[in-house]
């Protein structure tokens, strides 16, 4: 049933998509500051979530450079793809979760549609430049001016967790990078991770517990300069400027406490010597930050500007 609904729908879909040569006007303006006039109707395939459409439509050509374009691939969002808007939504989706041809198998199962794990590869990676793109620019605005005031419900705690892991990666990553042991190449990467959480209530032991799905990410590998601002900026627009209480979470590596410095000053620091890292990815299980203390691994909320100390708590 659902191989022959996608089949009525593509096809009235691809009646859709047939689109007129122009009346008027028959040239458009070409980046090179010439004329691009139109020369004649093109059909493409395009692969969207109900399957496989042929779109046509006017194409146009520059004399002077030789530039081709096609305007309303431009309004359907298919600029040199074959992928739909809402197919490529599903390949970044999958794409993220797991290995990309995992993804591919996904896409077929969920939603009967049939790409190549390169296609996968493609669209999650343009997608994530296209975030990253975003990111950026949302921090360099954020460094420039004062951030908007986050008008919302009040945070009574609000918590911000940190931490750095290495990660494999191909060896052209790694170029010219001294490794942990000396002499030796190294072969992974660290990433940067920090989590923004609220906590309101405690369990029956009177611990701690984050709040249920109150958790956002940002990760990146770069440096700690550049990471602290990406998450000052995470940790505005979750309200920080108006919590009343404000707690930075990490181990003992210095480039925690000097982005707790520089970003967060004034917030009680709390340390950990269990793994940060963990911590921040069991958050999509259980919702207990705090489990009873065993070994060293404890926390300690410390004064604000004190030098953190390991807690035997
Ligand atoms: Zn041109």
């Amino acid at each position: 049933m659902r191989a022959s609904m996608h089949r009525a729908a593509s096809a009235a879909l691809t009646q859709l998509l047939q689109f007129a040569p122009p009346d008027s006007p028959r040239s458009l303006p070409c980046s090179c500051g010439s004329q691009a006039r139109y020369k004649e109707q093109r059909s493409k395939p395009v692969l969207t979530i109900v399957g496989l459409v042929t779109v046509i439509r006017p194409y146009y050509l520059c004399s002077r450079c030789h530039g081709g374009q096609f305007p309303t691939d431009s309004e359907l969002d298919i600029v040199n793809t074959e992928f739909s808007p809402g197919v490529r939504r599903m390949q970044a989706l999958v794409g993220q979760q797991s290995s990309f041809d995992r993804g591919r198998q996904e896409l077929q199962l969920l939603a009967g549609i049939a790409v190549t794990t390169k296609a996968v590869e493609r669209a999650a990676e343009a997608i994530g430049a296209d975030i990253a793109q975003r990111d950026q620019k949302e921090i360099d605005r954020a460094l420039q001016l004062q951030l908007p005031l986050e008008i919302g419900p009040k945070v009574p705690v609000l918590y911000i967790l940190l931490d750095g892991t290495g990660v494999p990666v191909r060896k052209s990553e790694t170029e010219g990078r001294q490794g942990k042991n000396q002499g030796q190449p190294a072969r992974t990467r660290e990433v940067k991770l920090g989590c923004v959480f609220t906590q309101t209530g405690l369990n029956e032991e009177g611990y701690p517990i984050r709040d249920v799905g109150s958790t956002t990410y940002v990760a990146a590998i770069e440096t700690a300069e550049r990471f602290g601002k990406r998450l000052y900026v995470e940790a505005w627009k979750r309200g920080w400027s108006q919590a009343d209480q404000k707690v930075v979470i990490g181990d003992g590596a210095e480039w925690i406490w000097n982005i707790a410095d520089q970003q967060f000053p004034g917030a009680v620091r709390s340390l950990t010597s269990s793994t940060p890292a963990n911590i921040c990815g069991t958050s999509l299980a259980p919702s207990i930050l705090w489990t009873r203390p065993h070994n060293n691994a404890g926390f300690s909320a410390i004064s604000p500007n004190s030098t953190p100390a390991r807690s035997k708590s």
